[in-house]
């Protein structure tokens, strides 16, 4: 599995399957075939996309022109080329994997998230803007609600998933995450280890989503701790999940 960097932030994955290649998001074309043109022999044929916004799937057009490879992607949004529509429940076979497909709304109103598990190794989500190491993406389409009910289901995926987010923002997530759970021994131990990545220009991705799970504020927010943090920064209590999960997404949006 590969992450290929992106734009400023942003990792387009591949997979590799003898000769065969799956991209997921392909914001940039250009980043993609200077790969392929590295590696030849290989071929493109598969890309999965998460959810319609530019830098996931900037460089779809590019790519089927280039290589034919055929586009699967949300049921409910609008791609810049023609693709299989995919919602949750939906599978995919690629080589020996098969892909579960997840709705996943919240950051936009159709985003899908992709779980596969390797036979013999542990399995690979693709959650696009979802889910990130230590935070979620912003709420652009969807409601707090839907972005809750969406962390939960893929919290609720087995806990060595591999969990391929779509950018590098796990340093600053864990700038946000500090301020919320000072007191987090396991989240002050992820962040000298991603810092320590960093500084080597490594991905700190693939995260394991059983260490979100004791990390992310996010996937955290009906935790004692988390809730009592939210309700000194906004001074009020909320009425249920989904307000202090809003008022989670809020303070982070705020925070500098
Ligand atoms: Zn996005
Ligand atoms: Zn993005």
């Amino acid at each position: 599995m590969t992450p290929l960097p992106a734009f400023a932030d942003n990792y387009i994955w591949l997979l590799q399957d003898q000769q065969r290649v799956l991209a997921v998001d392909p914001g940039d074309g250009q980043v993609v075939l200077q790969w392929l043109g590295r590696e030849p022999g290989l071929q493109l044929d598969t890309i999965l996309v998460t959810h319609h916004h530019a830098d996931h799937t900037g460089g779809l057009s590019e790519l089927v022109q280039a290589t034919g490879a055929q586009v699967f992607g949300p049921a409910m949004e609008k791609l810049p080329v023609a693709c299989t529509p995919m919602a949750e429940g939906d599978t995919l076979t690629w080589g020996a994997l098969r892909w579960q497909v997840l709705d996943v709304p919240g950051h936009t109103a159709g985003h899908i998230a992709w779980w596969a598990q390797p036979e013999g190794q542990t399995p690979i989500l693709f959650c696009g803007d979802t889910l990130f190491s230590g935070g979620c993406g912003r709420l652009f389409e969807g409601t707090a609600g839907q972005m809750l009910d969406s962390l939960d289901k893929l919290g609720r995926l087995p806990a060595d998933t591999r969990v391929c987010c779509a950018h590098e923002y796990t340093l600053s997530n864990l700038r946000f995450a500090r301020a919320v759970e000072p007191d987090n021994r396991a989240l002050a131990d992820y962040e000298q280890t991603c810092k320590g990545l960093r500084e080597r220009d490594v991905p700190t991705l693939p995260a394991r989503l059983g260490s979100e799970l004791e990390i992310n504020p996010f996937l955290r927010s009906r935790m004692p701790a988390v809730r009592a943090a939210v309700t000194r920064h906004s001074g009020a209590a909320a009425r249920d999940d989904a307000q202090v999960f809003a008022q989670l997404r809020e303070w982070k949006n705020g925070f500098q």
